[in-house]
């Protein structure tokens, strides 16, 4: 019941992991709580128990655009589902709630606020079979989005004894979990944590950029990307506006976002967002909350996030549908030492440095981020991810004692009094008035290090601190202290392995197939007016395009090419209310390609197949097209292997048939038609026997 419902609903082959298991024992009629990362696949978890029990299904929902958007998507694959917070008017409060009375409704969404309101009057009308409550990390202090509504749903959840309870939620701690357990009295609860690893997301971080190549690069990484959409986002409002400034004037069209702006501008520039009307915004880190785009293909980060809470958060806002997302980091010792200066100044600092220490180092890491960014959340990965920056340029380690100690020495002489900016200058030799003024100069380490680049200094200089053989004194002007593993490095000449600092220019991309390649060419043309058709549908449906089909749909309609109810099944996310409505526009516009395409293998066997069909005979076909009638032939035959109409059996008989099924049964199921051919002493002709095994296979026969 649980598959026949995935598969004909939402149009999917397979749950993901978790999901079977939850949904089962919520039909069972028990408690849970989900932890599952962002677009890991929460809302099937409810939604699917909803079709499967008798009543009505309660999901609480804080975000109301969240809510809308779920509800249209529901909508979208003919399930009944409405919402029921303050946009609605009078007048349309009055419909849900007699819809739901009357049992019209199979999924309703509440903000809690509006639960708290109805919660003694028509809810009590209502047979309730299931409560989802969502984001259920609100309900507790602890969790960093207290809402106090929220706690009132103890209440609610004790006034149905029986009824099973679900929350959900994409980040708890492990106090908030307990906590959420008990506010919301879930009993006999079972917890449920799915991997928050997202493997379609790649990682690149990208240190010691001038803020002119940094500019230069995203640029270029938005044009080797036309048409797709993603979010940039910046530390301040400042710099989302210079930054969507030089985008514009590059000819790539941006939007801001941030707090400053009114509220019914950002409200615009986020609907326009959602419904692919606008491709890129720049933002601060108020844009994304309570966003369900599913096609936002990558993230860019301008500046070093605080924490990595809030870096995962935001890079899991790519690639929800699963697809290939790409995402870029950019810092600088410059945001870390704006950070800190906040940090200072504010209640809980010490715990935000802790924090941006780690985002640190996980910006300076040379091996596998993923790795580093999984654990920090308590998950173990076994093997390097092969999809970040560190894993395609592997660190190429050598014995750097002596380097490090020239960079120690330099230090020492200074008295541990300067930065590692003064350190390099000093080593580089350079002319800079402040080394004069200093008169380092004259110190025995001046120019030293001219054979090292500037950049390459920095790094070492960054891996000598992670290494642990210096620290930074933030409350020193960044000075550098020297700690007893430098000076035994210095002094007893204990010797110490670095890797090599490689150029942003020379790090070997990320490895994506040339687009040049011709077959990728015609499907990316495919994509593109499969995408145009769903942009059309979505405007007159007044519904963000991915709620129509999302990417990855239209990428197996690419791939799949499917002109056949039964082919367009295939298609992920084509449940059958999306079949009967959009299937004939998907497939005549698949069908017109392959047509204007001439060239490739499905279009060869479709021009054939059309002039079959409008009334020429074989070998008419094979004149007409300058080809053998049994290549024809061979593509009919095809053609109705896929699944298209046609009647094969007006150039065989029944006979033939039998005669043809014993043969291949008795050669042993030969691959080749050779055997049965010589079986049947060369009396039938090739041309049947090929006819002949797709009848018998196509109708199971064989
Ligand atoms: P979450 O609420 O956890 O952020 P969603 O429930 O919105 O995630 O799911 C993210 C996307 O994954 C949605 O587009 C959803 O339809 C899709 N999805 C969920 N379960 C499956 C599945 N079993 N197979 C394929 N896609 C799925
Ligand atoms: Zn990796």
């Amino acid at each position: 019941m649980i598959f026949k419902k995935l598969e004909a609903v939402f149009g999917y082959k397979k749950f993901r992991p978790l999901q079977e298991e939850i949904i089962n024992r919520t039909i069972a009629g028990k408690d849970s709580l989900v932890l599952m990362p962002t677009g890991g696949g929460k809302s099937m978890c409810f939604q699917i128990p909803a079709l499967c029990l008798e009543g009505i299904t309660i999901v609480v929902s804080p975000l109301i655009s969240l809510m809308k958007d779920q509800v249209q998507a529901l909508q979208s694959n003919g399930v009944k589902a409405s919402f029921f917070n303050s946009s609605l008017s009078s007048f349309e409060e009055k419909e849900v709630i007699q819809d739901a009375i009357n049992g019209q409704t199979k999924i309703l969404y509440l903000s809690p606020e509006k639960l708290i309101a109805v919660k003694n009057s028509w809810l009590q009308q209502l047979t309730i079979s299931l409560v989802a409550i969502d984001e259920a990390h609100c309900v507790s202090m602890w969790g960093h989005d207290f809402r106090k509504e929220y706690t009132q749903l103890n209440t609610f959840r004790k006034s149905l004894a029986h009824v099973p309870f679900i929350a959900l939620t994409a980040t708890a701690d492990k106090s908030t979990r307990v906590d959420i357990v008990s506010q919301l009295a879930l009993e006999d609860s079972k917890l449920f944590i799915s991997s928050f690893d997202r493997k379609n997301i790649s990682i690149d971080v990208r240190g010691n950029v001038t803020k002119k190549d940094k500019l230069q690069q995203i640029v270029n990484f938005i044009n080797s990307k036309p048409n797709e959409s993603g979010i940039i986002y910046c530390l301040s409002r400042k710099n989302t506006e210079e930054l969507s400034a030089h985008l514009n004037s590059n000819g790539i069209e941006s939007h801001c976002y941030h707090a400053g702006m009114d509220g019914q501008h950002r409200a615009q520039v986020q609907t326009d967002f959602i419904n692919d009307i606008s491709k890129i915004i720049v933002a601060t880190i108020a844009f994304g909350m309570g966003i369900d785009k599913s096609n936002v293909r990558w993230v860019i980060h301008s500046n070093l996030p605080k924490n990595l809470e809030g870096y995962y958060q935001e890079i899991g806002r790519a690639g929800r549908d699963g697809l290939a997302s790409e995402t870029l980091l950019y810092y600088s010792m410059r945001d870390v030492v704006l950070y800190r200066q906040f940090a200072a100044d504010s209640a809980n600092g010490e715990m935000q440095i802790d924090k941006l220490n780690r985002m640190l180092q996980f910006s300076q890491a040379k091996s596998c981020r993923r790795k580093i960014l999984l654990s920090y959340f308590g998950e173990f990965l076994a093997n390097n991810c092969n999809n970040c920056d560190a894993c395609s340029n592997p660190p190429q380690i050598f014995d750097a004692t002596i380097i490090a100690q020239k960079a120690l020495s330099v230090t020492a002489r200074m008295n541990e009094s300067e930065s590692s900016v003064m350190a390099v200058n000093v080593l580089r030799g350079s002319q800079n008035a402040k080394v004069y003024d200093k008169e380092y100069h004259k110190l025995k380490t001046y120019g030293i290090g001219k054979d090292i680049s500037f950049y390459d200094w920095n790094d070492y200089f960054v891996q000598l601190t992670n290494l642990g053989a210096l620290e930074i004194a933030y409350n020193e002007s960044s000075a550098l202290k020297i700690t007893p593993f430098g000076w035994s490095i210095l002094k007893e000449g204990k010797s110490i392995q670095l890797s090599k600092p490689i150029a942003e220019s020379e790090k070997k991309a990320k490895k994506t197939k040339s687009k040049k390649e011709p077959k990728q060419k015609v499907n990316k043309a495919l994509f593109e007016e499969l995408r145009a058709l769903r942009t059309k549908l979505a405007q007159t449906e007044k519904v963000p395009p991915y709620i129509i089909f999302s990417d990855k749909s239209l990428e197996d309609m690419v791939t799949i090419r499917p002109i056949t109810t039964s082919k367009f099944m295939q298609v992920s996310g084509v449940g059958q209310n999306k079949l009967a409505k959009y299937g004939s526009q998907f497939m005549a516009l698949i069908k017109e390609f392959e047509l204007n395409n001439a060239n490739t293998k499905t279009t060869t066997k479709l021009v054939s197949y059309n002039s079959y069909i409008g009334g020429l005979t074989v070998d008419e076909i094979a004149i007409e097209r300058k080809l053998k009638p049994s290549t024809i032939l061979v593509h009919l035959v095809e053609c109705y292997l896929d699944g298209l109409a046609i009647d094969l059996m007006v150039f065989v008989t029944e006979e033939i048939l039998v005669l043809v099924k014993d043969a291949y049964v008795k050669c042993e199921q030969p691959i080749t038609m050779k055997p049965i051919f010589d079986l049947l002493d060369e009396q039938i002709q090739y041309n049947d026997i090929r006819v002949a095994l797709a009848i018998l296979k196509f109708n199971k026969r064989i």
